[in-house]
C-alpha cells in the first residue's frame, strides 16, 4: 500500500485489531425528534463489501416525521439564533473532543457501511474534528459581536449577524462522518437550526455523529435528524415555508431539483448552498516530475475508489511524455490492493452499493467501442460478495467524449501538443463543471497560464487533487459544480447568516 510512514502504519495496524472487536456489532438508526427515537419500518443495512453481512436497520422518516421535525426545529429558532457565539463555539469544542474519543467506533461504522478504507474513515474523523474546531473559532471571531462600523459624531452604525432560521443540511454517503459533520456544525455555529438528512445508505454513521453532537450540548430541539427518502425530502421537507435555508453536497441532478423546489417558495427566496460533481482534469507537460506526476493521478483518480466529488477523472498528458507516463501508471496500478476496506493495506475498497456499478459498468461498454482500455485491474473471485468496480485506464481522445461524471476508480487519459494548451483550457472550461483541477510542470508560464484561464475551485500545481484541509484549502466548485461558498473558508459561515445593520442616532 501507498505512502504510509511507520507510525501512520502502526497506527492503522492498531485501529484494525481494534476493529475487530466491533466488527460482528449491529447498529440502528431511526428519526431522532427532540431527542426521541421515532419508531417504524425497519430496512437493513448491508455491507457494501460483502453483501452477506448486516450492519444493522434504519428506520426512514414518513410524511409526520417530517412535519414534527419542522415543528421542533422553527421553535427551537427563537433562543438559539440569540445564544452568542462563544456558547455555540463551546458546544462545537466538546463535540470535537468527544469525536476524538470515539474515533474507533466511527471508524468502524464508517468502514462497514460506508466502504471507506481504514485510511479513509481515519482522514474523515479528524476532518469532522477540523471542522468543529474551525466553525467553532468562526463562530467566535464573527458572531460574538456586533462589527462596529465607522459613521459620524452622534451615529452608531453596527451589523449583526444572525441564523437564518431551520437550515436543512443534505450530505452525502461518500463522506458519512466528514461532510455530515461539516455541513451541520457550519449551520449550527451561524446560528441555525437544523434537520439533519443524511445519505440513506449512510444514516447509521450519521446517527452516531448525531448523538454525539447532542451528547456535546448541542440541545435536542435545536437539531433533529431526519433519515428519509429523495421523494419524501422533495414532497414535504423542502416545499415547506419553515426552510429557511437548504446546505447539499451530492450530484449536480440532485443540486437544480432542490433549487427548483426552493424557487416555489413564496413567502422568501430560499437560498442553496451546494457543492456537486466535477470533470476534474489533471494537465501535465513535459517538465513534469514524472514520478511525481504518477504517483499523485494514481491518489487523485484511486483513492476512495475514485469517489470523491474532486477525484481526478481525465489527465492530460503532453506527447513526449505520454508513453512514459502510461508505462508508470499501469505499473503503479498493479500495485494497487483491492479489497476489504478493514485490512489497513487495503487501497481500494467497494464503490457505495450494487446500484453504482451499473452506470461504471455501462460506461466501459460504451467507451469499448470507440477508445482504448488500456489497463484494468483483475478482480479477484473472493470479492464477487461486495461491490468492487476494478480500477480501470482508458485513453481517449477528447474530453467532449465524456458526457458526464463517472463516479468511480475510472482514469481517462489524453494526449495533448505543446501547442494546444489552449484547446485543452478552452476544454475544461466548456464541461461546465469547475471544481478542483492539477497542475504537473515546472514552467511557471504554463502555471499561470492555466490557473488564470480556467473557472475551477480549487487547483493544486505539483501535489494531488484531494484531501481538502479544513482552513487550508478551502473547498467548493463554480458553474456545474456547486454554487460557489467554500466549506473550511473564512467566509463559509457568514453565508448560513442574514445581516442586519442598526443605525442609531444617539
Ligand atoms: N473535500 C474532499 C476532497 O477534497 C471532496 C469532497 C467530496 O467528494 O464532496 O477530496
Amino acid at each position: 500500500s501507498q505512502g504510509l510512514n511507520l507510525a501512520d502504519l502502526t497506527l492503522l495496524q492498531q485501529l484494525q485489531h481494534d476493529l475487530g472487536t466491533l466488527a460482528d456489532r449491529q447498529w440502528h438508526a431511526s428519526p431522532v425528534i427532540n431527542g426521541r427515537h421515532y419508531s417504524g419500518e425497519r430496512q437493513t443495512v448491508m455491507n457494501p463489501a460483502d453483501n452477506r453481512l448486516t450492519v444493522g436497520t434504519v428506520v426512514y422518516a414518513d410524511q409526520e416525521a417530517v412535519e414534527l421535525a419542522l415543528n421542533c426545529a422553527a421553535q427551537a429558532f427563537t433562543d438559539w439564533r440569540l445564544s452568542p457565539g462563544n456558547t455555540r463555539a463551546g458546544k462545537l469544542r466538546q463535540a470535537a473532543d468527544l469525536l476524538e474519543q470515539h474515533r474507533l467506533e466511527l471508524v468502524s461504522l464508517c468502514v462497514r457501511e460506508g466502504g471507506r478504507t481504514i485510511r479513509d474513515a481515519l482522514a474523515e474523523v479528524r476532518e469532522a474534528v477540523d471542522y468543529c474546531r474551525y466553525y467553532a473559532q468562526s463562530a467566535v471571531e464573527l458572531f460574538s459581536a456586533p462589527t462596529k462600523l465607522p459613521g459620524p459624531t452622534g451615529e452608531e452604525n453596527l451589523l449583526y449577524h444572525y441564523g437564518r432560521g431551520v437550515f436543512v443540511c443534505i450530505s452525502p454517503w461518500n463522506f458519512p462522518i466528514a461532510i455530515f459533520i461539516g455541513q451541520v456544525t457550519a449551520a449550527l455555529a451561524a446560528g441555525n437550526t437544523v434537520i439533519a438528512k443524511p445519505a440513506s445508505q449512510t444514516a447509521l454513521t450519521a446517527m452516531r455523529c448525531v448523538e454525539l453532537l447532542h451528547q456535546a450540548g448541542i440541545p435536542e430541539a435545536v437539531l433533529q435528524f431526519l433519515p428519509a427518502s429523495g421523494s419524501l425530502t422533495g414532497q414535504y421537507l423542502l416545499p415547506d415555508p419553515r426552510v429557511a435555508g437548504v446546505v447539499f453536497t451530492g450530484s449536480t441532478e440532485t443540486a437544480q431539483f432542490i433549487n427548483q423546489k426552493l424557487a416555489q417558495h413564496h413567502q422568501a427566496i430560499v437560498p442553496l448552498i451546494a457543492e456537486t460533481g466535477g470533470q476534474n482534469v489533471m494537465i501535465a507537460d513535459s517538465s513534469a516530475f514524472l514520478e511525481q506526476l504518477v504517483q499523485d493521478a494514481m491518489t487523485s483518480a484511486f483513492n476512495s475508489a475514485g469517489q470523491r466529488c474532486s477525484a481526478l477523472r481525465v489527465l492530460f498528458v503532453q506527447r513526449e511524455i505520454a508513453d512514459k507516463t502510461i508505462a508508470l501508471l499501469i505499473g503503479s496500478m498493479q500495485e494497487l490492493s483491492l479489497g476489504n476496506p478493514g485490512l489497513y493495506q487495503t487501497d481500494i475498497g467497494p464503490v457505495i452499493g450494487q446500484a453504482e456499478l451499473i452506470p461504471l459498468k455501462a460506461h466501459l461498454e460504451t467507451m469499448r467501442l470507440d477508445t482504448k482500455l488500456v489497463y484494468q485491474n483483475p478482480l479477484d473471485e473472493s470479492l464477487r460478495h461486495g461491490s468492487f468496480f476494478p480500477p480501470s485506464l482508458i485513453e481517449i481522445r477528447s474530453l467532449s467524449q465524456l458526457t458526464q461524471e463517472v463516479f468511480g476508480p475510472v482514469l481517462h487519459l489524453i494526449r495533448y501538443s505543446v501547442s494546444e494548451l489552449d484547446q485543452v483550457i478552452h476544454a475544461v472550461n466548456a464541461t461546465g463543471y469547475g471544481l478542483t483541477l492539477g497542475i504537473h510542470s515546472r514552467i511557471d508560464a504554463n502555471i499561470k497560464a492555466i490557473q488564470q484561464g480556467v473557472k475551477v475551485g480549487n487547483i493544486y500545481v505539483n501535489r494531488n487533487m484531494i484531501g481538502a484541509v479544513v482552513g487550508v484549502q478551502p473547498f467548493g466548485g463554480m458553474g456545474l459544480s456547486g454554487t460557489g461558498p467554500k466549506a473550511g473558508g473564512p467566509d463559509y459561515l457568514r453565508r448560513f447568516t442574514v445581516e442586519q445593520t442598526v443605525t442609531t442616532n444617539t
